[in-house]
């Protein structure tokens, strides 16, 4: 289908950058990225180093090589990353920790893509030589896989000190960091703080075209710089992108309280169909998971009849469906993909 759904809740990466987001990109200063020259590349720097509580951080063309250069910089080949099961770096990085790091994943079970400090002592490994090396622990705020859940900033920080105390390094996946941010009222820098690498992805619920920022301290932000060259993850006249970055920063971070609202509402509103199954009261963020089971039909024929009425949510297995609010779905689309829902699971 080529035409554009009316109500596109297959992701908050459907996105397109405002008229306002493209004119402070038209008007962006621009230098030389990879000889440091680039002053807009450099503000939305600063911008998330500040507020990740962080000394420095690094300019990247998505999160995906956020997190893969995270692992490179923390990991040796052979060494093992500790993680959740359902994680985006286990599913839906094209097999990068292998194929880039050389590494071995940990996953590890647990409600909504968060696991607890003492799987994580449980899960590291002895020093013998027989075993891979424990290195790093990487955990994902909010979930993905796990419904767009906020950990609690004690859990996070039981864990950081679980795998400092054993020698390991510890990541944050922030791709929805600012979703969890607005939700609970947590700092950014507070969610971070036992965290030696955190990152954000502006061009999923901020609604910048392109690009996440990865940081930590001068250190590791120095050998990471390496490992984006390596990447081939060093640019140019990067300001044009970096850019929208620093619009989503001023202009779409509050806003995200608009996208949770929906999906409350939203949730609320399908939970009353016959056949649907979810937990409205279990929505925190801008995801919405439920089960289509009930109404005889697949999650992929629920998907396809729905894009006939203008509306995609996504199907991310035979009965669970994915919807996702962002900036580009106001409450009257969340009420027509809700009602479009009622009628296509009432179509025979
Ligand atoms: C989207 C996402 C990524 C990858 O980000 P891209 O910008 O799409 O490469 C990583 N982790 C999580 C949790 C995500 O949702």
């Amino acid at each position: 289908m080529s035409e554009r759904p009316r109500v596109d809740l297959y992701s908050d990466t459907q996105t397109r950058p405002s008229r306002a987001m493209r004119e402070a990109m038209a008007n962006a200063e621009v230098g030389d990225e990879q000889r440091n020259e680039d002053p807009t590349v450099r503000e939305l720097c600063s911008m998330v180093a500040e507020l990740l509580g962080k000394d420095a951080a690094l300019f990247l063309p998505s999160g995906t090589m956020c997190n893969e250069i995270a692992y490179r910089t923390h990991t040796q080949p052979g060494d093992e990353i500790i993680l959740h099961e359902t994680s985006h770096a286990m599913h839906f990085e094209g097999g990068a920790p292998a194929a880039l790091s050389g590494v071995m994943l940990r996953p590890l079970p647990g409600e909504r893509g968060m696991f607890t400090a003492d799987q994580v002592r449980e899960a590291i490994r002895g020093n013998g030589p027989h075993f891979q090396r424990s290195r790093l622990v990487s955990v994902e705020n909010t979930t993905n896989l796990g419904g767009g859940a906020v950990w609690s900033v004690r859990t996070l920080n039981e864990i950081a000190d679980a795998a400092h105390e054993r020698g390991l390094a510890t990541h944050m996946d922030g791709a929805r960091l600012m979703n969890a941010v607005v939700a609970s009222g947590v700092s950014a820098a507070d969610f971070a703080s036992g965290y030696d690498s955190a990152w954000i992805d502006m061009s999923k619920g901020l609604g910048a075209p392109v690009g996440g920022v990865l940081a930590g301290s001068h250190d590791f932000i120095g050998q990471a710089l390496r490992h984006k060259h390596q990447f081939g993850g060093a640019m140019r006249q990067a300001g044009i992108i970096a850019a929208a970055g620093v619009y989503a920063l001023k202009h779409n971070v509050d806003r995200l309280a608009e996208d949770h609202d929906n999906a409350k509402r939203f949730a609320r509103l399908i939970a009353q169909i016959d056949g649907i199954g979810l937990d409205p009261d279990a929505i925190e963020t801008n995801m919405i998971w439920f089960d289509v089971a009930g109404t005889g039909l697949t999650a992929p024929q629920v998907s396809e009849r729905l894009l006939r009425h203008g509306v995609r949510i996504g199907a991310m297995d035979k009965r669970l469906m994915r919807a996702v609010t962002h900036l580009d779905v106001d409450t009257a689309g969340v009420e027509e993909a809700a009602r479009a829902l009622r009628v296509v699971v009432g179509e025979k």
